[in-house]
């Protein structure tokens, strides 16, 4: 199994560049995605969240208020360890099944593991053979947020902050995109990477 550990700040364009990954024939693991369908309606977890938070952290139909614990986290740092304790095991047990299973049912060259926070812990390093990081400048990361979600310009520098700093990102890169001209030039830098992923990892196997 060869993994390439995909990064970069909120809103780089981390989702955008996984997508033309997948379209090239790479699986794509994210481990958003998992987080969110783990928390789907319906799913076991929600119980464990109910019994630590409280009930209030539902609404009625039984679904997650993630808005409500996103603010409950991001202001209490305790609260937060609490949550990641509870969710990042299953979390990871996801993300690796996820790839295991791709490997033997597609046998890809390499795989995209996309890990938002891939510098911010030891989690995945051990598990990514190369990293990548997606990047542009932080003017263009505020604009591109707020226009794709909810959040204002205060709460998006405000994640920012709370992540590493791009300089950090990019000095423990071992592959960079820039990622601050179109959609179509970022498409291109993914195809030329790819490239030179499949020598990479044909070497190495
Ligand atoms: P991330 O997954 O890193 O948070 P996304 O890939 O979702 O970021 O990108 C954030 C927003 O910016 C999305 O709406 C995406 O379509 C848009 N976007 C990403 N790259 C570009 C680009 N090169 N040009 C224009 N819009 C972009």
């Amino acid at each position: 199994m060869y993994i390439i550990g995909l990064t970069g700040g909120i809103g780089s364009g981390k989702s955008e560049a996984a997508k033309q990954f997948l379209r090239l024939g790479a699986p794509v693991v994210d481990l958003d995605i998992i987080a969110h369908s783990l928390t789907a309606a319906g799913e076991p977890m929600l119980n464990n969240i109910a019994d630590i938070f409280g009930e209030d952290f539902l609404n009625a139909e039984g679904a997650l208020n993630r808005a409500k614990l996103r603010t409950h986290i991001f202001n209490d740092s305790l609260e937060r360890k609490k949550l990641e304790e509870l969710l990042h095991p299953a979390i990871r047990a996801r993300a690796i099944s996820q790839l295991e299973d791709n490997q033997s049912r597609l046998n890809p060259d390499y795989q995209i593991l996309v890990v938002p926070l891939l510098f911010e812990s030891d989690s995945y390093q051990p598990v990514v053979n190369k990293t990548l990081v997606i990047d542009c400048d932080e003017e263009t990361q505020i604009r591109r947020t707020i226009s794709r979600s909810q959040l204002s310009e205060a709460e998006v520098k405000a994640i920012i902050g709370a992540q590493v700093s791009r300089a950090t990102r990019r000095e423990r890169a071992d592959e960079i995109i820039e990622n601050n001209g179109s959609i179509e030039e970022l498409i291109e830098n993914v195809n030329k990477i790819h490239k030179k992923f499949i020598k990479t990892c044909i070497v190495s196997k």
